[in-house]
C-alpha cells in the first residue's frame, strides 16, 4: 500500500490535473460514496474533477455530499466521452472488470489517463489501471479509499462531507457492520469518521428509512407470494419479471435488499433473488457462512463479487432461470449445508 500511495501522493501533487472518476453500472452505496469520497478530497487539493457514472443510480443515495455534480454517461455521452479524452487521470472505483462500466467502457480503455484502480472485488482484468490498489479482503472500496489517504497522511483533508461518503460505503457494503467482512479496523475507521462529522444516525435514516409504500408493498408481495423455500438444500428464491416490478410502479433501488430477506431465514444459507428489467434478468447471490457465491456467479451466471454477496445475469428466460438456479441449489447442497 505505502509504495503506490507514494506514487499516487506525487501524482496529486504535481501541479492541477483534470481528473475523472468512474464506478460501475447500477452504482450502489459503496460506489457512490468512495467516488464521491474522492471527488471532495480532490476538489480540496485544487484538481479539475468530474465523476461520471455509467448510468443512473437510487434516490436514497442522491443526497451525498457533492452529488449535484455527478454526471450520467448514459445521459450525456458526447460530454463524457469529451472528459474523459481531455483527463490526466482516470479514478476507477469499486470494480475491476472493464465490462461493469458498459457503455462508457470503449472511452476509458482508449485512454491515455494515468488509470488508478481502487477495489475491493477479486480477480480484477490485467492491465486495466496504472497504479492498482486491490484489496479483496477489505470490507468495501471506501475503506481502501481511508486506508489510501491514511497511508499518503492526507488525514487533515477528511472534512464532514468526506467522513459522509465513506461512511455511506462501508455502512452499505458490510449490510450496516455485520458482514464477515466487518473487522475491528473497520469499526475504528468509522469511529474516524464519526469523529470527523459523520452523522451516523442520520446516515442510516437517509439511506434505509425513506421506503416509498410502493416498495413497502414490493416486498410484502416477494415475501408473501414469490418466495420459494428448498428446506432440503437450505436455499431460497425469490422472482420478479418486468410486469410484477410495474405493478408495484418500480422505482430503481426498489429491490435492493429483498434478497436479505431470503437469507435471514433459519437454516438458509444460500439465497438468491432474480429479477426481470429492461428484458435483462439480474441475479443476487447471497450466503452465510462458507459457501462462496461469487464463485457461482462467475461459473454460471457472467459475473461475480464476493464470498457472501455476488451478481450476475442470465442469458435465458425468467422460469429457465429460476429451474437453473434450483438445480444449482440441488448440485452444491453438501457445501451450502456445510457453512
Ligand atoms: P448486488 O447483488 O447487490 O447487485 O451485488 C452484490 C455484489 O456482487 C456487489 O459487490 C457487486 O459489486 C457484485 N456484482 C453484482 N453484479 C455483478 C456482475 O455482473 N459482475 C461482477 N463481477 N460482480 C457483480
Ligand atoms: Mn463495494
Amino acid at each position: 500500500m505505502r509504495k503506490y500511495a507514494n506514487k499516487l501522493y506525487d501524482l496529486l501533487f504535481s501541479g492541477s490535473k483534470n481528473i475523472v472518476i468512474t464506478t460501475h453500472r447500477s452504482p450502489d452505496g459503496d460506489a457512490m460514496g468512495s467516488s464521491l469520497a474522492v471527488y471532495n478530497l480532490l476538489v480540496q487539493l485544487n484538481h479539475n474533477v468530474n465523476v461520471i457514472v455509467p448510468n443512473d443510480y437510487p434516490k436514497f443515495l442522491k443526497w451525498l455530499p457533492s452529488d449535484d455534480k455527478v454526471i450520467i454517461y448514459e445521459e450525456n455521452k458526447n460530454y463524457s466521452d469529451d472528459l474523459v479524452n481531455n483527463s490526466d487521470i482516470i479514478f476507477l472505483l469499486d470494480f475491476g472488470n472493464i465490462y461493469r462500466i458498459q457503455p462508457f467502457s470503449d472511452t476509458i480503455k482508449i485512454s491515455n489517463a494515468k488509470k488508478i484502480l481502487i477495489d475491493h472485488h477479486e480477480d480484477p482484468d490485467d492491465d486495466i489501471a496504472d497504479i492498482v490498489f486491490s484489496y479483496p479482503t477489505a470490507c468495501a472500496t471506501a475503506e481502501v479509499v481511508y486506508e489510501i489517504i491514511d497511508a499518503m497522511n492526507l488525514n487533515n483533508y477528511i472534512n464532514k462531507q468526506i467522513a459522509e461518503c465513506l461512511y455511506v460505503g462501508i455502512m452499505t457494503d458490510t449490510g450496516s457492520f455485520k458482514y464477515p467482512s466487518t473487522t475491528s479496523r473497520t469499526h475504528q475507521i468509522i469511529s474516524k469518521l464519526i469523529d470527523a462529522g459523520a452523522e451516523n444516525s442520520k446516515i442510516h435514516d437517509l439511506i434505509y428509512d425513506c421506503l416509498s409504500s410502493d416498495r413497502m408493498k414490493l416486498l410484502g408481495y416477494c415475501l408473501n407470494n414469490k418466495l420459494i423455500v428448498i428446506e432440503e438444500n437450505n436455499s431460497a428464491i425469490i422472482s420478479l419479471d418486468s410486469n410484477e416490478l410495474k405493478k408495484f410502479n418500480f422505482k430503481k433501488g426498489d429491490t435492493e435488499g429483498i434478497v436479505n430477506y431470503a437469507l435471514a431465514i433459519d437454516n438458509i444459507f444460500f439465497a438468491v433473488f432474480i429479477v426481470e428489467k429492461d428484458g435483462i434478468i439480474k441475479l443476487s447471490l447471497r450466503s452465510k457462512g462458507d459457501f462462496a457465491v461469487d464463485k457461482i456467479a462467475k461459473k454460471y451466471f457472467d459475473g461475480g463479487g464476493h464470498n457472501n454477496a455476488a451478481g450476475g445475469i442470465s442469458n435465458t428466460t425468467l422460469l429457465k432461470t429460476i429451474k437453473k438456479v434450483e438445480l444449482i441449489t440441488n448440485k452444491y447442497k453438501n457445501e451450502i449445508k456445510k457453512t
